[in-house]
């Protein structure tokens, strides 16, 4: 395949850009995988003649390719790689300044909540947690201030639909913009920017990356001012991801759309087991008909995911137990990868929000349904709910 080809990479369907947009072969070698460039500087012709890169924070080929693969997966013309979550959502709010207000959702990812409100509050901006489900609610928290909707659908983890077209017509009618975390779902299963958000935040740790073997986070926007304004602070802030960290995140986009059609299915049988069980008082996941998003999940989104959370009939103390109870669900923090892990958020993930309007009920389970074998995924929790 002549490289001049990626140049239509652009009508390519989804699963061919997965593979192949950013990554033309090796103009030097013809490898078919994106070298993992290590230099940090890079040669001039004359002084400030080069080929696009001067110095590695400002710019990395490894990056660029990733950055190219995961803006064209998002239908997004910038796209901007980082060293986690946090810091690309951490760069982005620095385009904020003392004054402005920012609104997000009442059940935020935790980390989201802390930066607003423990660092970024403190240097004068503005906040409102408010129930993004309730737009006559969001409409009344917007003030003249207000520059930033920030929300996540499905949320975590009580995996709560947002109408992410109704809340990006509140933004706009506000004069602000629409930022959706679209980790839980991913470009995949949700597209934010064709739905009317104006930039999207990424964990590229947990489904992008896929392999719970590497941390990092994505911006990706089709506002060019706004993303001019990003790139200058991801070059002066210089929360870039290593080399290595954007090889092993592209290397995991290749394979996204096959592991997210096996999450979701996956998912769906799980929740086939633990909907109507008997020491089950409630499962949460947009998939089920009577979840309160189900329609607008069933409208915005491709796949239902493969994060599923349920609530132990027995309580607090049953749902400790059968979180320790399980064997091929792992006990443990994060989500989005191959192997399936088991939590109990009250305890665990969410165990800094107590007290807070992000509390969680405390006989709650989070699961993130690995792509194992379906019939060992629910056999493993079907004995794990008999032992209660
Ligand atoms: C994990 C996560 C983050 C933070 O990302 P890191 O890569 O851990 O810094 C942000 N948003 C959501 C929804 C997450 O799950």
């Amino acid at each position: 395949m002549a490289d001049d080809v990626f140049a239509d990479a652009e009508s390519w369907g989804f699963e061919t850009r997965a593979i192949h947009a950013g990554q033309p072969h090796d103009p030097v070698s013809g490898a078919v995988v994106v070298p993992i460039s290590l230099a940090t500087t890079f040669a001039q012709e004359q002084v400030g003649v080069h080929r696009g890169y001067e110095y590695s924070r400002t710019g990395n080929p490894t990056r660029t390719a990733l950055q190219d693969c995961l803006a064209s997966l998002e239908g997004a013309s910038h796209g901007l790689a980082f060293a986690s979550g946090m810091s690309a959502e951490d760069t982005l709010l620095r385009t904020l300044s003392p004054g402005d207000h920012i609104i997000l959702g009442n059940d935020a990812y935790g980390g989201t909540f802390r930066l607003i409100s423990a660092v970024v509050a403190p240097m004068g901006v503005e906040w409102t947690a408010v129930d993004l489900t309730d737009l006559d609610a969001l409409a009344g928290a917007v003030t003249p201030s207000t520059r930033m909707i920030w929300a996540e659908t499905p949320t975590n983890p009580l995996l709560t639909i947002i109408d992410i077209a109704a809340v990006a017509q509140v933004a706009h009618d506000a004069g602000a913009r629409l930022v959706v975390d679209n980790t839980f779902a991913t470009p995949y299963l949700q597209q934010p920017l064709s739905l009317g958000a104006d930039v999207v935040v990424h964990s590229t740790t947990k489904y992008c990356g896929g392999h719970s073997d590497v941390v990092g986070g994505f911006l990706a926007s089709n506002d060019h001012e706004l993303a001019d304004r990003l790139a200058y602070l991801q070059n002066a802030v210089g929360a870039v991801g290593s080399p290595f960290d954007n090889y092993l995140t592209l290397r995991g986009l290749k394979t996204m759309p096959v592991r997210m059609d096996r999450h979701c299915s996956n998912a769906a049988a799980v929740v086939d087991l633990l909907d109507g069980h008997p020491k089950v008082s409630e499962v949460l996941y947009p998939g089920l008909p009577g979840h309160a998003g189900h329609e607008i999940a069933a409208r915005q989104m491709s796949g239902f995911g493969g994060m599923v959370s349920f609530r132990v009939a027995a309580g607090r103390d049953a749902a400790m137990r059968l979180a320790a109870s399980t064997r091929v669900f792992t006990l443990a923090e994060s989500l989005g990868a191959v192997e399936s892990l088991i939590e109990h958020p009250g305890a665990m993930t969410h165990a800094s929000a107590a007290g807070s309007p992000l509390e969680v009920p405390d006989d709650l389970i989070r699961l993130s349904v690995g792509i194992e074998s379906t019939v060992d995924l629910v056999a493993d929790l079907a004995e794990a709910l008999d032992r209660l």
